[in-house]
């Protein structure tokens, strides 16, 4: 995976950073009190300790080490939690844009000295518990994480990434696959072209026809034009075909070192057999080096600098006259000051979040573009840190305009200032921060903390966050104008300061194209005939060695009485609220208090369904009661961890024609926060303002840019969505909601010059939501908090009692289920059901200006609760691992693809980023033909149940606990009934349901492409064309 800045950078601004927490309550044995114990200067299995900190803002304790021998650095993150993580990293600093630590970081995982079979990182998957395994490779290091609850498949794991990093085999053949090579387009055929070919190469092509990465990858280089940032450390796509076999490995010896690593374990397993393992396995056979791979500092310019770059047009883009992005970007300080990095990025916070900052007030407003570009903010993944401010969607013809209103922004935030009410908001949410639960909490630290140490700042001081409060607010006190300074410092009296522009091109594809053609043309004019044969005869060794069955046998692996046979119940209490009901889970919520209420809507009239999402969006944004819409953010911010509205689509769980729709809504607040949370919710559903077009406005070009931005990301997503549109009346719904007609929907709304007939359906709409009547609601939260906020709960439900109407349904067929299914009476959820819905099959194709394809393929097979369903789960996994991520991947040269079984009874097919289109679909035939011909042995089937309980059992964070039962009312016996199924499948099982739903019908299996124009698909009449 290339992780781009921009990511790494979203990660440190969602930072969620918290992990689960099972037992945090104070044990003797704990593994924080454990690391304790730790000395500085104590030495173990070659390593010495170096640093022992308590970290109490996060339940842990901190212990540095070194390794003796070879320097390399470790940190251990001692929590109570059982979700352990490792990390290595490597600080990879390429000088030019062939990809080679990227080429190099999926090379690694293509087979090593003790596990020699291909590809075993993909092979893992199946053979272990994981809850996470990845790779990464971002601008200045590459990261290899993986996380597991199960203390056996840690020590599997670990072995297999040491043997990766430092002992990989690095075949050639491994380095033609995933890198790039040239091979004919048919490789059985020797008289097809020749063509480029590799998994990173394709990778590249498709991450960058995402206009938003583009921009991103344009702007730090040009900021950082004089070492490794200003190159692409993924690969640009035609100078990836310069790198040579050799060259990666002389990278991979200079750069894969352990004098140029970083370790980072997190969790309740003990360090010293981390240690013991890691010595053992690879740092005991290396010496030390000098690895020569610092960053230099960025020479400052004395005088600012503007560029100006091309993209593709986007069809899908709001306005089609306003494409233009627009950003100015300043050089900051060291990451490594950690003190620094605290405040700029809260200045940052300060300066474009939420409706109350300046630059939203100034840019956003007057709708110049359609919203903030993708890159704007801090960005610390770079040694110096960056901030950058701009927008994208907007006229060529304001591009002045804007800079000038930058400028003007900074001199009045330089003489205004800040509301101390917005600072205190911002650490509030520091604060909820810290408190709230993920399950992905060793995995944060490791993101949190992977820039800084990358460049020898220290990782602890990063951790102590109370500590960076404490400072901030005692430097504020000092000098009120603290900030102001900054701003004046870095932004006003900046000259290392770049403004880049990009702009379509109508003609940028074709140039792509064409620079591609000549890139090939000038590569095989170099060939003689004796070269060609030689290539025609690598590409049929390499598929014949794709196409070979595997020994994995050298792979370390759990077994499926590994598995814990039974699942741990999460105790629920079923209550009512002014007659509402209600669920309560009690959790260690860490003093956060986590609230839900289901709104069906089973009797809005067709004609509102689409809007429904614009709706979910505009509640929270609008105003409500006495609060315009910037008092409601700041209040918001303030009070609660958020609140949200979203649609939700809920299959049954025993009929494939029947489903719930409704919204769902969500807020957190710490405990003290709760009757401001409630008002807030109360005020919304009480008196909504539905009157102001131009917020609307505001709202719509935001949320159509975001749609409109999000499919070259999630084109496998809409392509599945589309593909299941057919088959079931809940896919029809989910199409309508989330899928490309939402996305084209939005786009029409945006293209309107008046919105005030769209203004009037939101309180219609709300009508038909906000009734108590079709409510139910949870509260997760301590049990010492629990009466209270059931108190709390059935004042608000009084509250919002006079939006109680009766409504008729307009659906005629409205099934009701008990909420608690074994209860038989008592409240209940409403089900709609249509048992004259009739499934069809259709083919439909969107063209779309991306040089790769997204496919899927659905088939209607069977619900939940379906003896069936279990098998169908199992072999799906089964498809992708032994067969079609063959096929889709390693053969045709997609970043992924497979086949998943979902809760809505849909069994589907999907290609992600992929140079095939229609022969992906015949891929997925071949794959089903596979399943049937029965060629699967029994170790076949015990890994794929291995990798569906690594997803059923992932761990689920305490906001998050009874959430099953309370959205689609699956309780924890039926799924530990679903649980034994798994466990029951078996060879018969498999090739039984492969034989009876997979070898299809006509009429129960849709297919969806999205990509590039396709000159067999516009052929064929039997697909629509969109
Ligand atoms: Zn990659």
């Amino acid at each position: 995976m290339f992780r781009q800045a921009k990511t790494v950078l979203q990660k440190l601004r969602y930072l969620s950073l918290n992990g689960q927490q099972h037992a945090w309550r104070l044990k003797s044995s704990s593994a924080t009190e454990r690391a304790l114990q730790y000395r500085p200067g104590q030495r173990i299995h070659g390593f010495t300790v170096k640093e022992v900190a308590a970290v109490p803002d996060l339940f842990l304790t901190a212990v540095k080490l070194t390794h003796d021998k070879t320097g390399a650095q470790y940190l251990h993150a001692a929590r109570d939690d059982s979700n352990n993580l490792f990390s290595v990293q490597f600080r990879t600093t390429p000088m030019d844009s062939t990809g080679v630590p990227h080429i190099l970081e999926h090379t690694v995982l293509c087979g090593s000295e003790k596990y020699p079979c291909r590809d075993p990182f993909f092979k893992m998957l199946n053979r272990s518990l994981t809850t996470f395994m990845n790779a990464f490779t971002a601008s200045d290091y590459t990261m290899y994480p993986f996380s597991t609850q199960n203390a056996k498949d840690f020590q599997n794991l670990l072995s297999v990434y040491l043997d990766a990093v430092f002992f990989p085999c690095l075949r050639e053949q491994d380095f033609w696959q995933e890198g790039w090579r040239l091979e004919n387009e048919n490789p059985t055929d020797p008289n097809s072209p020749l063509v480029f070919k590799g998994v990173v190469f394709n990778e590249m092509k498709g991450a960058f026809s995402d206009n938003e990465r583009l921009y991103a990858q344009h702007l730090q280089n040009k900021m950082y034009p004089d070492h490794t940032y200003s190159v692409v450390s993924g690969g640009e796509p035609l100078a990836i075909p310069d790198l040579s076999w050799e060259q990666l490995k002389l990278f991979h010896a200079t750069h894969y070192h352990p004098s140029n690593a970083r370790f980072f374990t997190y969790g309740d397993l003990p360090l010293e057999q981390h240690l013991k393992q890691i010595e053992e396995e690879a740092l005991s056979r290396f010496d030390r080096t000098d690895p020569n791979t610092q960053v230099p500092s960025q020479p400052h310019w004395s005088s600012p600098r503007e560029d100006h770059v091309t993209c593709s047009p986007d069809a899908l883009a709001p306005d089609p006259a306003k494409q233009n992005t627009l950003c100015m970007s300043y050089l900051l300080g060291d990451i490594t000051d950690t003190f620094e990095g605290f405040t700029l990025s809260l200045l940052s916070s300060l300066m474009i979040s939420g409706p109350n900052s300046p630059f939203y007030k100034a840019l956003i407003e007057p709708k110049i573009g359609t919203d903030f570009s993708s890159v704007v903010g801090y960005d610390g993944s770079t040694k110096e840190a960056s901030f950058s401010i701009g927008l994208q969607g907007m006229a060529e013809d304001d591009i002045e305009r804007v800079k000038q209103i930058i400028n003007q922004t900074i001199e009045d935030i330089i003489m205004n200032g800040f509301e101390e009410e917005r600072i205190e908001a911002l650490l509030h949410k520091i604060e909820i921060q810290m408190k709230h639960q993920s399950t992905s909490f060793g995995l944060s630290l490791a993101s949190y903390i992977a820039s800084c140490w990358n460049h020898d700042g220290d990782p602890v001081e990063l951790l102590q966050i109370s500590d960076s409060v404490a400072k901030f607010r005692q430097t504020l006190k000092e000098n009120p104008r603290f900030l102001q300074d900054k701003v004046q410092h870095y932004f006003k009296e900046n000259t290392h300061r770049l403004t880049l522009s990009m702009s379509p091109d109508e003609a940028y594809l074709e140039k792509q194209a064409r620079a591609e053609e000549e890139k090939l043309q000038q590569k095989i004019q170099t060939l003689s005939d004796s070269h060609k044969k030689e290539i025609y005869d690598k590409g049929l060794e390499l598929l014949a060695a794709q196409s070979q069955t595997q020994d994995v046998s050298c792979l370390p692996a759990l077994k499926v009485s590994d598995i814990e046979p039974t699942i741990n119940i999460t105790p629920v209490e079923m209550g009512a609220a002014a007659g509402v009901p209600v669920q309560y889970c009690e959790q260690p919520t860490n003093g956060m208090v986590y609230f839900r209420a289901m709104c069906s809507l089973n009797t809005l009239p067709e004609d509102l369904r689409l809007y429904v999402p614009l709706f979910c969006t505009a509640i929270t944004k609008m105003g409500c009661g006495g609060l315009d819409y910037r008092q409601q953010a700041q209040q918001m911010e303030l009070r609660t961890g958020g609140m949200s509205v979203s649609t939700q689509v809920i299959p049954d769980s025993t009929q494939l024609d029947m489903y719930e729709q409704g919204v769902l809504l969500f807020s957190s607040c710490l405990e003290r926060n709760l009757p401001q949370m409630f008002q807030l919710w109360s005020d919304m559903f009480n008196s909504p303002h539905f009157d102001d077009e131009e917020r609307l406005r505001v709202l719509v070009m935001m949320s159509a840019q975001e749609l409109a931005n999000g499919i070259s990301y999630s084109g496998h997503m809409y392509a599945m969505t589309r593909a299941g549109r057919n088959l079931s009346p809940a896919g029809e719904l989910a199409e309508s909601l989330g899928g490309m007609e939402q996305v084209k929907f939005m786009k029409r709304i945006a293209e309107m010059s008046d919105l005030s007939q769209v203004l009037r359906t939101l309180p219609r709409i709300k009508k038909h939501l906000f009734n108590p009547n079709n409510m139910r609601c949870a509260v997760n939260a301590t049990p010492q908090k629990m009466s209270d906020a059931a108190g709390q709960l059935d004042n608000f439900m009084k509250d919002v009692a006079g939006n109680r109407r009766e409504r008729k349904s307009v659906r005629p067929n409205i099934i009701e289920r008990p909420l608690d299914p074994l209860a038989g009476s008592g409240p209940s959820r409403k089900l709609i059901s249509e048992p004259n819905f009739q499934p069809c099959q259709m083919k439909t194709f969107f063209p779309l200006p991306f040089p790769v394809n997204f496919v899927s393929e659905c088939i209607r097979t069977v619900p939940f609760s379906h003896d069936d369903y279990a098998s169908l789960c199992v072999l799906a996994r089964m498809m992708t691992a032994k067969f079609l991520h063959g096929e889709i991947r390693e053969k045709g040269g997609a970043y992924g693809g497979g086949a998943k079984m979902g809760g809505g009874g849909v069994f589907t097919f999907y290609s992600y980023r992929d140079p095939n289109s229609v022969q992906t679909l015949s891929a997925f035939r071949k794959g089903v033909d596979w399943a049937k011909s029965g060629q699967f042995t029994q170790q076949d089937i015990d890994e794929a149940k291995l990798s569906v309980f690594s997803a059923v059992d992932s761990p689920v964070a305490p906001s998050d606990k009874g959430m099953g039962r309370f959205l689609s009312g699956i309780t924890d016996e039926m799924k530990q009934s679903h649980r034994e199924s798994l466990f029951a499948v078996d060879h018969k099982h498999l090739l039984d349901v492969a034989g009876r739903y997979l070898g299809v019908g006509q009429r129960t299996c849709g297919v969806a492409i999205l990509g590039p124009e396709n000159d067999t698909i516009k052929k064929d009449p039997s697909w629509i064309v969109k």
